[in-house]
């Protein structure tokens, strides 16, 4: 349940409120905003009188909550969370573009790329080094060496970078040259990973499962932020449906409904979300136009020779359309790029 306070409540008040939640079982978490203070209690209330706390000195109001997710939501925590990643923030009024291949496949493919979307206009770095592939015959990245180049790229043309942690024994590794760890579609909902991230400061780019209601998507959300851990970003990669045209069936709705729910900023991928070139630059449009805090573009300078999804990468002369194309969409809406 929620406790909000009333905006004129003292110190003391909140702290006697604190001190009756802890002693009833709940853990508090603490949400001071700019005209009142909100008190997140999280535990199993069977049993317990709402009105106890209700008539405490100091309380405007009790909110059962009825989402299962209680950090995550909007009710606990009005206002917008932007998670800053060195100088660039996601969840402001700024849309946020990561691009980058799906894979780093060697030094000089992710250098080159990095300085095609760079010039671009690019505010993120994005490459695999530990691919989830559906076939273990596939490449399956480059490992450490591939964060290494990763690292490397994004230093040398000034871009934090974005990459996926597939194990919860790879975190610290990967911790280590990453700026946001990516948690994949396939990985949502692997709680010991989740657990291990919520420990860790870091930002982390949480995408949707590809099988996942929003509400469970924001129940593993959930595991991140009673770890400690604020800075998520919510991805929508798109869902499997029955419908076969697209590799997934890009849930643009998600966007608009996350943002009610939940004060998580929520980028897109158009390019998972379609899985073809040509879909890609139509859903970016559309996902910045239904409000998105930004986009995961994968971006290829030579797709046919990709060694993993080549046929969703954007060539980078198509990534510079998108960028003005989006920055003139963005402008409609009052955003900046
Ligand atoms: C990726 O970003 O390359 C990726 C594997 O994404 P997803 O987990 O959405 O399939
Ligand atoms: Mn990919």
């Amino acid at each position: 349940m929620v406790v909000v306070m009333e905006s004129n409540a003292t110190e003391e008040q909140i702290q006697r409120v604190i001190h009756k939640l802890s002693e009833l079982g709940f853990d508090v978490h603490r949400s001071t905003g700019v005209t009142r203070t909100v008190l997140g209690a999280i535990g199993d209330k069977t049993g317990i009188d709402i009105r106890d706390i209700e008539v405490l000195p100091g309380v405007r109001e009790v909110i059962q909550i009825t989402e299962p997710y209680k950090l995550a939501s909007r009710t606990f925590k009005p206002e917008d969370t932007v998670v800053k990643v060195r100088d660039v923030e996601i969840g402001g009024n700024k849309v946020v573009v990561m691009a980058g291949p799906c894979a780093v496949e060697g030094r000089d493919q992710i250098m080159t790329i990095a300085e095609k979307v760079k010039k671009a206009g690019a505010h993120v770095l994005r490459g695999g080094a530990f691919k989830p592939r559906t076939s273990p015959y596939s490449f399956q990245g480059l490992g450490e060496k591939g964060l290494k180049y990763l690292r490397e790229a994004g230093d040398a043309f000034d871009m934090p970078v974005v990459t996926e942690v597939m194990e919860r024994d790879q975190v610290d590794l990967v911790a280590e040259y990453a700026d946001i760890l990516q948690v994949g579609a396939r990985n949502m909902q692997n709680y010991a990973l989740l657990k291990e991230l919520g420990r860790l400061r870091k930002p982390v780019l949480l995408k949707r499962g590809m099988a996942s209601p929003i509400e469970e998507w924001l129940m593993s959300a959930e595991y991140l932020l009673s770890g400690g851990n604020f800075n998520v970003i919510l991805c929508e990669r798109g869902i499997r449906t029955f419908e076969r045209y697209t590799r997934n069936t890009m849930d643009i709705s998600a966007i608009p409904v996350i943002h009610k729910l939940s004060h998580l900023p929520i980028v897109a991928d158009p390019s998972h979300g379609t899985g073809i070139r040509n879909k890609v630059i139509p859903m970016a449009r559309a996902a910045v136009a239904a409000g998105a805090d930004g986009l995961l573009v994968e971006v290829h300078h030579d797709p046919e020779h990709a060694l993993s999804d080549g046929a969703q990468s954007l060539y980078p002369e198509q990534f510079e359309v998108l960028m003005r194309e989006i920055k003139v969409i963005a402008s409609v809406l009052g955003r900046e790029m």
